[in-house]
């Protein structure tokens, strides 16, 4: 296993963890802590505009681990479909404008008033072998992140790496997978399903369950102050052959949100380097 101790290189800030920063705000944070990658969602990239985006990564001269986040294929028709993959196009533009290694996708959940969650999913298979033509032809990897079953219906309704696994089998080359520690911790399948993933493993994401978590979306730990064995799940992942980022990526609206950027870093980079 490696050694974060000793490789802070390896650490990408993902941009909801320090939400009140701009592209630029976060490079330069980044600068000042000494961080040298980033995983920044696309809200950041299209306030700054892609290209100048591209820009400021250059510049600071950051590693771009992933870009977060495309996907919500389903819908409640043919026009929601075709609007949720012409946006997904977009994302794929603006991954390759700021260099990211992949773009991250999650599946959306039920259409509204849909109780067909066999059809959403079937939906979420012919969205991303759609988009699949898109990317492989412009050489950008996609990352498909399954996410805890409590978001099946609004969110994703691909929840576990199983099921990730089995669209990678189907749909082929140029489709990976984003694994999230937060979301995937609990699968007693996991250590088997992270050996079958392989080198489809693209991006790896990291953050801490709470007990009790008070909001489903909102309240995610630092990693080191929850219920995740994390070195365990890294062994399994780096035993694939994974060699890239670990992407702290917390969305907690009443703790780290609240916070000044700057300690959030400085305890992102202690947790990476101890706990993770
Ligand atoms: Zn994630």
């Amino acid at each position: 296993m490696r050694d974060l101790s000793k490789d802070r290189a390896l650490l990408a800030i993902n941009s909801a963890t320090v939400k009140s920063l701009s592209l630029q705000q976060l490079a330069d944070a980044c600068a000042r802590a000494g961080i040298s990658a980033i995983a920044p969602w696309r809200d950041i990239v299209q306030a700054a505009g892609p290209e100048k985006a591209g820009r400021i990564v250059r510049d600071a001269r950051l590693e771009v681990s992933c870009l977060c986040r495309g996907g919500m294929f389903p819908a409640a028709d043919e026009a929601g479909r075709k609007a949720a993959l012409e946006d997904n196009r977009r994302a794929v533009d603006e991954a390759l404008a700021i260099g990211a290694r992949c773009l991250v996708l999650i599946a959306g959940g039920l259409p509204k008033d849909s109780r067909d969650i066999g059809g959403a999913r079937r939906q979420v298979r012919d969205g991303l072998a759609a988009l699949l033509e898109y990317a492989r032809a412009a050489k950008m990897p996609l990352a498909l992140e399954p996410l805890h079953p409590m978001y099946a219906a609004d969110r994703a309704c691909v929840n576990t790496l199983g099921h990730a696994n089995d669209l990678c089998d189907e749909l082929g080359a140029g489709l990976g997978i984003a694994l999230d520690a937060y979301h995937v911790w609990w699968d007693p399948d996991l250590k088997r399903q992270i050996a079958r993933a392989g080198n489809r493993i693209i991006t790896y994401h990291v953050c801490d369950w709470l007990v009790p978590t008070k909001d489903l979306l909102l309240d995610r730990g630092m990693p080191g102050d929850g219920v995740i064995d994390l070195p365990a799940i890294r062994e399994m992942v780096e035993a694939t052959g994974y060699d890239g980022h670990i992407d702290v990526e917390i969305f907690s609206a009443q703790n780290w949100w609240k916070r000044d950027p700057a300690e959030v870093l400085r305890v992102c980079l202690e947790r990476h380097q101890t706990v993770v």
